[in-house]
């Protein structure tokens, strides 16, 4: 299978009025902004600010490079200073988009020659759901770490087949426990090409298991959020 990258795109800064704010939990929504001429590589992230507000934050953005809207998947993290107002958006307000930022995307490299599994927590599912819905022929299984079933966040938009889902508090799922406890138990290919996203206790716990496992670093690619 051969997928088609893009070359490398160029920073912009954009001002955008906030199309949509659809929630997926009580805490977990989908922010949709017009795309207009924004230009990314799945995987990247953005940096967002609020009119008004001098604050930013970076987000994984979570729609495919050609979608007609630029989206991000957001956790309100109770006490944080950003993402409860990002939360009480409405249709309208503005906000201010800097980037595409990162390296965070498949390598072109191992397209062929390797699997690729990607290793979320929680919001960290955000740049596989637009490395999927990009490239559409992509081999990938997806492991996806959450606490409860409800945060399997559109598990709808990817193949039944290709997803795990794992929850460390509830049984509704595929594996009951963490992800990094599902990696420990699960055999993969030698030739594979992992990618991790979400916070870095998993990040960390996860490398030192696919290490174990004989998976030099090279054979990681690693976004930690927080
Ligand atoms: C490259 C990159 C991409 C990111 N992409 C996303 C994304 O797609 N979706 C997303 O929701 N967040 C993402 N984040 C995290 C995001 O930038 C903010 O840190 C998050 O929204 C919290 O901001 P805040 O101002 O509300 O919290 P702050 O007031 O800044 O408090 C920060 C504290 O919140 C906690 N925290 C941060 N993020 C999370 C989270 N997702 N879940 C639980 N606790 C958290 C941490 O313990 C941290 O100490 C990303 C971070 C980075 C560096």
């Amino acid at each position: 299978m051969t997928i088609q990258m893009k070359p490398e795109v160029g920073i912009n800064t954009n001002y955008y009025k906030v199309l949509e704010i659809k929630n997926l939990t009580e805490n977990t929504f989908v922010v949709t902004l017009p795309k207009s001429r924004f230009k990314f590589i799945a995987g990247q992230h953005i940096s967002l600010s609020i009119e008004g507000d001098y604050q930013s934050r970076e987000y994984s953005i979570y729609s495919a490079e050609e979608a007609e809207h630029l989206e991000i998947l957001v956790k309100e993290v109770e006490g944080g200073y950003f993402s409860p107002k990002l939360k009480h958006l409405k249709k309208g307000d503005l906000v201010e988009v800097h980037g595409p930022f990162g390296k965070f995307g498949l390598d072109t490299k191992k397209q062929v020659t390797h699997k690729h599994v990607f290793i979320a927590s929680g919001t960290g599912i955000a740049p596989f759901h637009s490395m999927v819905k990009s490239y559409p022929n992509l081999d990938y299984q997806l492991i996806h770490g959450v606490r409860y079933s409800v945060e399997a966040y559109e598990r709808e938009h990817y193949d039944a087949a290709r997803y795990v889902l794992c929850t460390s508090r509830d049984t509704n799922s595929d594996f009951n426990g963490r992800v990094t406890e599902y990696i420990r138990q699960t055999a993969f290919d030698k030739n594979t090409a992992f990618y991790l996203c979400g916070n870095s206790d998993m990040i960390f716990d996860a490398m030192e298991i696919l290490k174990d496992k004989g998976f030099d670093r090279d054979s990681v690619n690693v976004e930690v959020y927080f």
